[in-house]
């Protein structure tokens, strides 16, 4: 799916409607100071599988996009409800 880059969308701390850049969210690296993550790790030390087996035969073909809205005015990003699933995303240039 196409998307254009540049989009006029309200941003919450203008409290107007401003040119914003959607761009995807980067993934984090994960967290490794949980109680969930503690125990993932116990759980991998020595001899033993794999806490869960992943569920075969599941895969999906599309996945739930992230965008992120950044502000042009202030340079702040926000995000706007949830994201809508599409095999490929292609964020074009307004004008080309
Ligand atoms: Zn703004």
């Amino acid at each position: 799916m196409k998307m254009p880059k540049n989009q006029r969308k309200y941003c919450p701390f203008c409290r107007k409607h401003t040119e914003h850049i959607v761009e995807e969210a980067k993934r984090k690296p994960r967290r490794q100071d949980t109680r969930s993550q503690r125990r993932f790790l116990r759980k991998m030390k020595g001899y033993g599988s794999f806490p869960k087996e992943n569920p075969k035969g599941r895969e999906k073909p599309t996945r739930k996009l992230d965008f992120r809205y950044k502000c042009t005015v202030c340079n702040k990003k926000h995000s706007i409800g949830e994201g809508f699933r599409s095999k490929k995303l292609e964020l074009t240039k307004v004008g080309e």
